[in-house]
């Protein structure tokens, strides 16, 4: 029986493990992928992550993991299929190969890309439709295309593409971005971003490859057709909470109820990083989780 198995391993799954490895629990991390560092894999530059100005998002991830294994974290591959006993005894972690046991679990699986759910989306994503703008955006150099959504990650892949591709359309629902102003002024001051406001995609069309955008103007209801090889879909994340849904208490929106302490409300479970509800979703917050989730599992095991 290993101390703590934690489930997933971008920052806040591998700072958990750093954590315990350093509070003398061994540690099992499960990643679903043998790639570890999560969302920030497929990030061009992590410049918000303190004393790492410009850092690529891999290499942090790597370093984070090199980190981990370092101290002496285990780490396997392979998909979770189920968390079976709770006791505080023993927790048992199930996946397709093997059934885990330990006395506490970190669930750090985080969010994945949330789907515009239009016809056209699911056919053609990879021939044209993107979600990753720093992974795809060099297929599409001197072309034109779309980005649909107004938060951070919309406003930065705008300005990512622009360097590269003739015209950027950024297609957003409302009249003003979520995303920070500083990412804001930087895109209306980029002459080959064109800004759509208060538009919605109807559907993606394509003949193998993506050919047109038919978005809606929501307030005029006036339908155009945008013609555009690409299209980034930026439009939030969704927590990947399908596994714990029935077994710890979640919000409307999927994501674990737990406050900085990371306790979910089964005792023993902890919930750190993206899939946590919580104000803000950075690396640095992730981190922070990892760090407090196992302070958490600290003085949980330490009970009689
Ligand atoms: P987000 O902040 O939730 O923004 C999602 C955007 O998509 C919103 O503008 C939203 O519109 C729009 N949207 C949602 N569903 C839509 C739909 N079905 N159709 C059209 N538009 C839709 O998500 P995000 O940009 O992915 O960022 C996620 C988190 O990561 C945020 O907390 C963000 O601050 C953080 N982040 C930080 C950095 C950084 O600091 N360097 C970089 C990237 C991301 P509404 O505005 O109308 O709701």
């Amino acid at each position: 029986m290993t101390d703590i198995i934690i489930i997933g391993s971008g920052p806040a799954g591998l700072t958990a493990a750093i954590y315990a490895q350093r509070a003398g629990l061994q540690a099992l991390v499960i990643e679903k992928q043998p790639m570890s560092g999560g969302q920030i894999v497929n990030t061009a530059d992590v410049d918000n992550y303190p004393g790492m100005p410009g850092i690529g998002g891999f290499e942090l991830g790597m370093s984070f993991h090199d980190h981990a294994q370092k101290l002496g974290a285990a780490f396997v591959t392979e998909e979770v299929r189920a968390i079976e006993s709770v006791d505080k005894s023993e927790k048992v972690v199930v996946t397709a190969k093997e059934r885990y046991s330990c006395r506490a679990i970190v669930l750090a699986m985080g969010a994945s890309y949330r789907m515009l759910g239009v016809p056209g989306e699911r056919e053609l994503r990879g021939m044209g439709v993107s979600y990753c703008a720093t992974c795809d955006g060099a297929f599409f150099r001197g072309k034109t295309v779309a980005v649909i959504g107004g938060g951070d990650v919309a406003l930065g892949d705008a300005l990512f593409l622009a360097r590269g591709c003739e015209k950027v359309y950024l297609i957003h629902r409302r009249d003003t971005f979520r995303g920070a102003g500083s990412l804001q002024e930087k895109v209306f001051a980029t002459p080959n971003i064109e800004i759509i406001y208060d538009s919605v995609a109807e559907s993606i069309v394509g003949d193998g490859m993506v050919q047109m955008l038919q978005i809606i103007n929501k307030k005029t209801m006036k339908k155009s057709d945008i013609f555009v090889q690409g299209v980034f879909v930026a439009v939030g994340m969704e927590p990947n909470t399908q596994l714990v849904r029935a077994l710890v208490d979640c919000d409307a929106g999927g994501y674990v109820c737990a406050d900085e302490t990371c306790k979910t409300s089964i005792p023993g479970i902890y919930a750190a990083g993206d899939l946590r509800t919580k104000q803000l979703r950075q690396v640095v917050t992730a981190a922070a989780d990892g760090a407090n989730a196992i302070a958490s599992a600290e003085m949980y095991l330490q009970e009689k």
